[in-house]
C-alpha cells in the first residue's frame, strides 16, 4: 500500500490524527497544498506561513522524507490520498477537486477530522442542529463530558518518490521579509510558546484577569497562530492545561483558556453548518445588513485600513495590524465594530483585510467573528462597542495608543 499525504492546515507530527491513520501505509510520501492567496498576504502572515512548512519539511527530511507541492496531475503508484478534513466551503470546493483527481485517478480518498477537539460524530448534537447561540453550544458540550479526538501513534513507512516540485519553492517570496518577531511558525516554536506560557511564566493562572490587556505579550496566551496552520493540536494545548491544572493550579483562569477555545470549535461547525452564508454580507440572513450610502466608502474603509479614523483607539490597533500582522482580540472586537455598526461599510471588506494581514487568520475564526460582531451572525445582543469607553477602560493611560500612534 502507498499513500500520498496531502497536508493542508495540519501542518503538525506530532496529535495528527489523519497522519497516524495515513502512516499506516507500507510507504508513504508527503506533500503540501499552496494556499490560493500565497502569494497576497501580509509580509507578517506569508513569513509566518514559510516558517512553518518550512520546519515541516526539515522534520521530515530528518525521518527520511521528502516534501512535495502537491498538483493535479497524473501520479504514478499511489493506492490512497489522506487529507484532513476542512470546515468552510471555499476549502471544501478545492478538497473536492482533490477527491475528483484521486478517484478518476483510481485512488482511495480519505478524510480525516483532525482540527477541533471533538469528532463532529460525538457531539451531543447533529452539525445541522448546532445550538443558535455560543452559551448553549458551549453547555451542551460541557454537559456531555466529551472525550477528545486524540491521535494514535504514527508510524514510520518507508518513503517513496514523486514526479513533482518540492515546498522549497515557495520559500523565496517571504523568506527574507522581516516579518513579526513574536512569531516564529512551526511545530516545536509552538511547542515552546505552549511550554514558556504554562510552565516557564505559568501565565494561565491568571488568564482570566489579564486576557483583555494590550501591551503584555502574556497577557493572553498567543497560541492562536500555531493553532490557524495546524503547527499545534488544541488537543495537546488541553493535555498539557490539564497537567498544569493537576500540577500547579485550578483555577477560573485555567478554565478559561477551555472556554475560549470552545469558541474556536464553535466557529468549526457554524462554517460547516451555515456554509456559503459566512462569507455573504447578511450572513445567516435573519436580518439585512444596513450599509450607509457614503459619498465615498472606499475612502472611508482606506482609512479604517490605515489607521486614520476620528477614533484613536480604532487607529492604534489597525496600525498594530498593519506593522505586525497582530491585533488583541478587544481591539478585533473594537474595530469590527465600528467599521460595521459606527462607519455601517460593508463588513466583509473589514473581514478580507483581516483574512490578508492577520498572522493567525483562521477562517472559521474570522468570519465567524466578523458575522458575530457585525450581527449578521447569532450574537442574541448584538451589540455596538463605545469605542471611546472601551479605550477608557481597557487603555486607560494611554500606553497601547501611544505605541502605535503619536
Ligand atoms: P487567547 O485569548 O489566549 O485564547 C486562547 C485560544 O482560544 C486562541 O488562541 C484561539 O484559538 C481561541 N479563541 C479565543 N477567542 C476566540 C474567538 N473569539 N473566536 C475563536 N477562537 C478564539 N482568531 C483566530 O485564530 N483567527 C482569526 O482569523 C480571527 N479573526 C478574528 C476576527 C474578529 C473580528 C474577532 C473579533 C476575533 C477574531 N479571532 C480570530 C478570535 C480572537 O481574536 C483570537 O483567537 C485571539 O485574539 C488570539 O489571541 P490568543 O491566542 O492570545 O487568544
Amino acid at each position: 500500500m502507498k499513500t500520498l499525504y496531502i497536508f493542508n492546515r495540519d501542518l503538525r507530527l506530532k496529535e495528527n490524527k489523519a497522519l497516524s491513520m495515513a502512516s499506516k501505509s507500507d510507504e508513504i510520501s508527503f506533500s503540501y497544498l499552496k494556499p490560493n492567496d500565497l502569494d497576497n498576504m501580509s509580509e507578517a502572515r506569508g513569513k509566518f506561513l514559510i516558517e512553518s512548512i518550512k520546519a515541516l519539511s526539515e522534520s521530515l527530511n530528518e525521518l527520511g522524507h521528502k516534501f512535495y507541492l502537491f498538483e493535479e496531475k497524473p501520479l504514478e503508484g499511489i493506492d490512497r490520498v489522506v487529507v484532513s478534513k476542512v470546515y468552510n466551503t471555499k476549502d471544501e470546493k478545492i478538497i473536492h477537486s482533490i477527491e475528483n483527481w484521486a478517484k478518476t485517478n483510481k485512488k482511495e480518498f480519505i478524510v480525516v477530522e483532525n482540527s477541533t477537539l471533538y469528532h463532529t460524530k460525538d457531539l451531543p448534537f447533529s452539525v445541522e442542529n448546532l445550538p443558535g447561540g455560543f452559551s448553549s453550544f458551549r453547555k451542551k458540550i460541557e454537559k456531555n463530558d466529551l472525550e477528545f479526538n486524540s491521535a494514535g501513534e504514527v508510524e514510520s513507512p518507508s518513503a517513496f518518490d514523486l514526479d513533482l516540485e518540492e515546498v522549497s519553492v515557495l520559500y523565496s517570496k517571504y523568506e527574507n521579509v522581516e516579518g513579526n518577531k513574536n512569531f516564529k511558525g512551526g511545530e516545536s516554536e509552538g511547542l515552546n510558546r505552549l511550554h514558556t506560557y504554562l510552565w516557564e511564566n505559568e501565565r494561565a493562572k491568571t488568564y482570566k484577569d489579564t486576557r483583555n490587556g494590550m501591551v503584555e505579550f502574556d497577557d493572553s496566551t498567543k497560541f492562536s497562530p500555531w493553532l490557524a496552520l495546524g503547527c499545534i493540536s488544541p488537543i495537546t494545548v488541553m493535555n498539557e492545561l490539564h497537567e498544569f491544572e493537576e500540577k500547579i493550579e485550578k483555577n477560573e483562569s485555567t478554565y478559561w483558556i477551555y472556554f475560549e477555545l470552545l469558541w474556536r470549535e464553535y466557529f468549526k461547525i457554524y462554517s460547516l453548518k451555515y456554509g456559503d452564508k459566512i462569507f455573504e454580507v447578511n450572513g445567516l440572513g435573519k436580518k439585512v445588513f444596513r450599509i450607509e450610502d457614503h459619498d465615498d466608502p472606499k475612502q472611508l474603509y482606506d482609512e479604517w485600513c490605515n489607521g486614520n479614523t476620528r477614533e484613536p483607539f480604532v487607529n492604534a490597533n489597525m496600525m498594530e495590524l498593519l506593522k505586525t500582522g497582530w491585533m488583541s482580540n478587544r481591539g478585533r472586537q473594537n474595530v469590527a465594530s465600528y467599521l460595521s455598526k459606527h462607519l455601517c461599510l460593508d463588513w466583509t471588506w473589514g473581514a478580507e483585510w483581516f483574512e490578508t494581514h492577520l498572522i493567525d487568520f483562521d477562517i472559521e475564526s474570522n468570519w465567524g467573528n466578523w458575522n458575530y460582531n457585525a450581527g449578521v451572525g447569532t450574537d442574541p445582543r448584538d451589540r455596538i462597542f463605545n469605542i471611546k469607553k472601551q479605550a477608557e477602560m481597557y487603555d486607560p493611560l494611554g500606553e497601547y495608543k501611544s505605541t502605535w500612534i503619536n
